[in-house]
């Protein structure tokens, strides 16, 4: 099998550059071992949550320039950086995802716990708020479905109620879940997710019936996992302001975003071996040559070009001994500390160093192996180094914006 580029992980990174480079006309096969991120997530995307230490900023685009010289954001540059933000909307729309929130600026999100977190770009079923101050509603109906032990309505109105809302729960029991329980503790988000297509009808008539003149009416994050449509069949059902609110893992939003993102990837051409995973790498004169799978064994995947898309130690892009961190496919060069004591922080709440740690590149994203960088593997999302993705909330806007940063580049080059 011989392609233009070769995508080695099939996560947020992976399945954007595969579609912005068969979007401009190159040949591509991704490449992924199994879940990714997304399938975690709270469907919005980070582009800078955090704000760089000391330094008192609204917006985060503003803080780029202040980014250390090896973070992705600052590798790409602000005004192309700002460039390929205004991309990002209609990509995802041309693979069926409309996105909320402002390209430039963060909103906010109401977090599983009731807090609010600054968010970029967010999926359509995210409840978001354009600043910190808009209310979420002066009087709230919070719905949680009966038996379902993922969304936690006491943190989330203790949350609101912080914010100046007046909150009431209430439990719907549904016939359509009655089946769903295969054990005392299975009952996750995607189970039920599975049967609100239809479902859906009765929530809203569930919801109805408990109304007494709420403006806002909360419930959790298990519609539309297929049918996307659910999400305005409810909202326009309910007469009042319908937020969805996110669950426990698994995300309902981010799998089918990220089927979707798949079927378009699909749609424009592009070859996918899901369940697969790259091995070994053959490399000769400086240059990735070729790609051995599990699966495919002694049939090598071959391509021009290259890209190394495995996320971090979540999805063993890198992993660890007790002295040393690696790259687990290329043994590429790893930005982390060599003083093990520095690689976690004893306060489980505080930022964890070794979820910062990564892959060193050269500027153009070129992974770098024994101080060389090798010319044709370039290295995006979460596995990059430098980006202190944990500790500055830009997990999401590395994974996409490195993306399409390769994907022009490559797309340049190659035409
Ligand atoms: C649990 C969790 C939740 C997160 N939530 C958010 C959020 O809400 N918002 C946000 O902005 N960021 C979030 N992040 C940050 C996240 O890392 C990025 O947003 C982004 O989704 C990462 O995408 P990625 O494609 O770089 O890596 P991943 O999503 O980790 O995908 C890597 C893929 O590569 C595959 N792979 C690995 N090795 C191989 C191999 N040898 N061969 C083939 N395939 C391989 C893996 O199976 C996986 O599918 C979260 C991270 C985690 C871990």
């Amino acid at each position: 099998m011989k392609f233009d580029v070769a995508i080695i992980g099939g996560g947020l990174a992976g399945l954007t550059a595969g579609l912005s480079l068969q979007k401009r006309g190159l040949s591509t096969v991704i490449i992924s071992a199994g879940q990714n991120a997304m399938h975690f997530s709270s469907g919005a995307f980070e582009l800078l949550s955090r704000t760089p230490d000391g330094m008192p900023v609204d917006s985060p685009l503003e803080d780029i320039p202040l980014l250390p010289g090896d973070h992705p954001y600052s590798k790409i540059g602000l005004p192309r950086l700002t460039a390929l933000i205004d991309q990002v909307p209609q990509l995802f729309a041309s693979a069926g995802i409309k996105l909320q929130g402002h390209a430039l600026r963060n909103s906010f999100r109401i977090t599983p716990t009731g807090t609010l977190k600054r968010a970029w770009l967010a999926l359509e079923d995210v409840a978001l708020l354009p600043t910190v101050e808009t209310s979420v509603g002066r009087k709230v109906l919070l719905v949680n479905l009966a038996g379902y032990p993922d969304f936690f309505t006491s943190f989330i109105a203790e949350g609101l109620e912080a914010r100046g809302s007046s909150v009431r729960i209430c439990s719907l029991k549904l016939p359509e879940m009655e089946t769903l329980r295969t054990s005392p503790s299975e009952m996750r988000s995607v189970n039920i997710a599975r049967v609100m297509d239809t479902a859906w009808k009765s929530v809203v008539d569930g919801v109805k019936l408990h109304l007494r003149g709420e403006d806002t009416v909360i419930l959790p994050q298990v519609f539309g996992l297929k049918d996307e449509s659910v999400l305005s069949l409810v909202r326009g059902s309910i007469p009042a302001n319908v937020l969805f609110v996110g669950t426990m893992p698994p995300s309902v939003p981010g799998i089918r975003a990220q089927m979707k993102q798949k079927a378009a990837y699909e749609n424009a051409g592009g070859t996918t071996l899901m369940g697969d995973t790259a091995v070994s790498a053959v490399l000769d004169g400086g240059r990735v040559v070729s790609l051995r799978t599990r699966n495919l064994g002694d049939h090598p995947v071959e391509a021009g070009q290259f890209i190394l898309a495995t996320g971090g130690f979540f999805s063993k892009g890198l992993s660890s001994t007790p002295s040393r961190v690696y790259e687990t496919l290329f043994s590429l060069d790893v930005d982390y500390d060599a003083d093990r004591n520095n690689w976690y922080a004893y306060d489980f709440f505080t930022p964890q160093p070794y979820l910062d740690f990564g892959v060193k590149t050269d500027n153009s994203f070129r992974a770098v192996r024994d101080g060389e960088a090798i010319e044709n593997l370039r290295v995006i999302g979460s596995i990059l180094g430098g980006a202190h993705s944990f500790k500055l909330g830009c997990g999401g806007g590395v994974a996409i914006l490195s993306a399409l940063a390769v994907a022009e580049d490559l797309s340049n080059e190659l035409k």
